[in-house]
């Protein structure tokens, strides 16, 4: 077998989802899956193209008509993509996979924000590509400082990755600034995922790719499966200008050929109806968002409170367990799933991540185990 792969492991958020599988009962607050079912005309247009049979190959690059909608939505955000500048990948999986194959060599430094979802790391492993991790601050911003020393390490790329899973921080003004003049200063290559910009929940949202001095070193990930609601049905997008392009196409097309067909014509289709049920969703995460957080700081848990995403990093630090053992723990005590901060890197760990992408009778339900919980668990402790 590869090495590289051999020696990566499975993430930890996989990993400990196995573990709730096996827990009778367990009310799992783990999973990064919006629980709204795929917006009614998205569902229609989809049944549409396969009673159309519009079940073929579709070019590699994906439909134009679509690539064309997500050029003219990007727009709407001040990213300025053309149709041809886009490419429709299966998820943003495939296009995190395909790009950082297509960037980097065995050996070369990728800068990955710690802590953050696990793939970045595990795909530049598996490249045999060298990970250098970036620290974020107690509010889960960038520490400018700390990238500035760390980009000076003849670095290829760095990963940025705003609404953050699992922090569910977001790039503010000031920040994207700061991080634009170093940016800018450097000849590093920019990936920066981008699935959550959906779910913001402040006006504005900010994004290195809105700066054109930069635009021609960013490649821009992003996907559909949170946006939709659509996890199954497996759609994204890569964006980037031709000197990149050009070689990300050859790894996507012998990698995936190109997304599934019937989707990429309901999502062309759907597209401007489909984001009405945008809005909505967006505005029932951030109820949840504020009856989590509110729930979370009243049992004594210390939060940040999240900008965009559907997660919640809590600091579970001062009981003096492990992430993992916390979580292990509250499955085995009162079968309440988490996912362990220490799945998403060294620096997560000392928080849990809490998913909000459930019904809040869920929510609710689960939140006041846990107060139950924590309040024997201090007890005991006295
Ligand atoms: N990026 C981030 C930050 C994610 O959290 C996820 C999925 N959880 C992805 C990319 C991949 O999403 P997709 O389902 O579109 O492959």
């Amino acid at each position: 077998m590869n090495k590289n792969v051999k020696d990566v492991e499975i993430s930890g958020i996989r990993k400990f989802f196995n573990k709730v599988s096996k827990v009778d009962g367990a009310i799992s607050l783990t999973l990064g899956q919006p629980d709204f079912p795929v917006p009614d005309p998205l569902k229609e247009a989809i049944i549409k193209a396969l009673n159309e049979d519009k079940t073929q190959y579709t070019p590699n690059s994906g439909i134009y008509p679509l690539r064309n909608k997500i050029s003219e939505y990007l727009a709407t955000m001040n990213i300025n993509y053309d149709a041809e500048e886009v490419c429709i990948t299966v998820g943003g999986s495939e296009g995190l996979f395909s790009v950082l194959m297509a960037v980097l060599n065995k050996g070369d430094k990728v800068l990955i924000p710690n802590p953050s979802y696990p793939a970045y790391e595990g795909i530049a492993n598996i490249l045999g590509a060298t990970v250098v991790n970036y620290s974020l601050k107690g509010d889960f911003s960038i520490d400018i400082e700390d990238l500035e020393k760390k980009l000076k390490d003849d670095v290829k790329a760095i990963v940025l990755s705003f609404p953050s899973n699992p922090t569910g921080a977001v790039l503010s003004k000031e920040d994207m600034q700061d991080l634009h003049n170093l940016l800018k200063k450097s000849s590093v290559t920019i990936i920066t995922d981008e699935i959550y910009s959906s779910v913001i929940f402040n006006e504005e949202y900010y994004s290195i790719a809105q700066y054109e001095d930069v635009l021609d070193r960013v490649i821009l990930v992003s996907g559909f499966s949170k946006m939709f609601s659509m996890t199954g049905l497996r759609v994204g997008y890569v964006c980037a200008k031709e000197k990149y392009m050009k070689e990300f196409l050859k790894v996507h097309q012998y990698n995936v050929s190109s997304a599934p067909s019937i989707v990429q014509w309901g999502l062309y289709e759907g597209f401007d109806e489909g984001l009405k049920s945008v809005s909505v969703m967006k505005n029932e995460f951030k109820i949840r968002r504020d009856y989590v957080y509110n729930r979370l700081q009243n049992m004594g848990l210390l939060c940040t409170l999240p900008q965009g995403a559907f997660y919640i990093f809590p600091s579970i630090k001062k009981f003096g367990l492990s992430s993992e053992e916390f979580c292990t723990k509250l499955l085995e005590e009162v079968k309440v799933a988490c996912v362990p901060g220490s799945a998403f890197g060294s620096l997560g760990e000392g928080h849990i991540r809490i998913s909000y992408c459930y019904h809040m009778d869920t929510l609710e339900k689960s939140l006041n185990i846990l107060e139950e919980w924590l309040k024997q668990y201090n007890k005991q402790m006295i």
